[in-house]
């Protein structure tokens, strides 16, 4: 597990984070094998999400991921997944801990600045949806 995938999502774009979250993800040591700015569309955002579908929330979602540009990038560090889940910190950024990436960008439990991948899988399942082989360093 030394690599994960993740999204700086359509919130932190808008309020001009791009930055200081890349900042933040090099400084914790990982290292960037693609970016790039791009923007889900509805169909995307719905895939993406397929496995939150029966949640109350998934509209919204959707809506929400698919609304304005993000950026997608994939990240190498010697255990990716876990690390990279520590330093975005828990879903809502009210219980989000001191140092964290959603603690100092996330606004709210659905619009919380960054995606990260829960499992070896799903980070593969994903990084290959947005990025071709030649893309990827
Ligand atoms: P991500 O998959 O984006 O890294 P996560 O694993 O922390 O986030 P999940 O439970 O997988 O959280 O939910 C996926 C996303 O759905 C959340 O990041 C958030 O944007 C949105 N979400 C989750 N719960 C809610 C909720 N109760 N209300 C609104 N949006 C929500």
């Amino acid at each position: 597990t030394n690599r994960t995938f993740t999204m700086i999502k359509p919130d932190a774009v808008e309020n001009g984070h791009i930055g200081g979250i890349l900042n933040m993800i090099t400084e914790a040591g990982f290292k960037i094998i693609a970016l790039k700015l791009t923007q889900l569309t509805v169909a995307d955002a719905k895939a993406f999400y397929e496995v939150h579908a029966a949640r109350p929330f998934y509209g919204e979602l959707v809506e929400f991921m698919s609304r304005g540009p993000i950026v997608a990038a994939i990240l190498e560090k010697e255990n990716a997944i876990a690390d990279f889940r520590t330093l975005i910190g828990a879903t809502n950024p009210a219980d989000a801990a001191e140092g964290t990436i959603r603690k100092k960008y996330a606004t709210s439990m659905g619009e919380n600045a960054v995606h990260g991948s829960d499992s070896d899988e799903n980070a593969g399942i994903e990084s290959a949806f947005h990025f071709a082989g030649r893309e990827q360093f």
